[in-house]
């Protein structure tokens, strides 16, 4: 379990939102076998969509952000619920990229800069709204600042990061986002912009044993705690979910799938679960459908 503290600081002229999220990130990698870039890149968008997800009210509203940059990585998708259940998968999770003569991980190089960061927030079954924008470095954090100045008209400070150890397990993982809320001044900008020269790559705070609330205290002296979300790994396909999916499909689909392979093998991306569908089971779908 892992929770996104939450508060506001600088005279409630910023909200302040601290995750530490290792225990996330080692999960996601133990259940892809994800190499270190993609651990670093996977474990990223999932720190900040679960500090995104930390607002949402229904248990059943979601948010769910795809990024494709063209690198050797392929797609990002991360998904997560107002219930605090989150997951993702990479395309590819055999990669691991470092930067010429540093011991820096390539994320930006994973990922790569020639396409777009996406997110669609589902509210429930009524709304549902998508909106990308282009991506700015690849890093993932300022991919995200990009995305909230952008789509949000919200000024924000990302910093996002994973420290992956020499046996490829997460050391430590955590993400802080710092936004200005519509209520600030000139001198909030200042007074941020000041704080930033300070701080310290929120992963090596994490790894030094510092708690979220020390870290937001020791980055603001008026914090008020708001609250606190709990986040965890889940993912809740079933076969029943599946046989849904599996029903949106055209008829004509559905009886090639009987008559070429006498039934279907559905393997769940984000959680590796696989669910056999033999013949009889497509067979009812189709007169379930014809019976409309
Ligand atoms: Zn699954």
């Amino acid at each position: 379990m892992n929770e996104v503290l939450i508060g506001t600081a600088l005279d409630d002229k910023v909200r302040i939102y601290c995750l530490n999220s290792t225990n996330l990130v080692e999960k996601t990698r133990l259940l892809h076998d994800l190499w270190p870039t993609a651990s670093a890149a996977l474990g990223r968008v999932e720190s900040v969509v679960a500090i995104m997800a930390s607002l949402l009210k229904g248990d059943d509203e979601k948010i769910v952000v795809s990024i494709n940059g063209g690198g050797p990585i392929g797609t990002i998708l991360v998904e997560a619920k107002g219930n605090g259940d989150i997951r993702g998968f990479v395309s590819n999770n055999e990669v691991y990229l470092k930067y010429d003569n540093s011991d820096k991980l390539a994320v930006g190089l994973a990922v790569g800069t020639d396409g777009y960061l996406s997110v669609s927030r589902n509210m429930g079954l009524k709304e549902s709204f998508t909106s990308k924008v282009k991506l700015q470095t690849g890093e993932i954090g300022d991919d995200f600042a990009y995305y909230f100045a952008v789509s949000e008209q919200t000024l924000s400070v990302v910093s996002v990061g994973v420290l992956v150890d020499v046996d490829y397990s997460i050391k430590a993982a955590g993400g802080l986002l710092i936004q200005l809320l519509p209520n600030h001044t000139e001198e909030t900008i200042v007074q941020v912009e000041e704080l930033l020269k300070r701080l310290k790559p929120i992963s090596s705070l994490i790894d030094e044993g510092y708690s979220s609330e020390e870290i937001m205290n020791d980055l603001f002296d008026d914090v008020k705690i708001l609250g606190k979300k709990e986040i965890r790994w889940n993912c809740d396909c079933s076969k029943e979910r599946f046989r849904a999916a599996l029903a949106t499909l055209d008829v004509s689909d559905l009886k090639e799938m009987i008559k070429e392979d006498h039934g279907a093998h559905i393997k769940c991306e984000f959680c590796n679960s696989e669910y056999e569908f033999n013949e009889d089971d497509l067979k009812n779908i189709v007169e379930f459908k014809s019976g409309f």
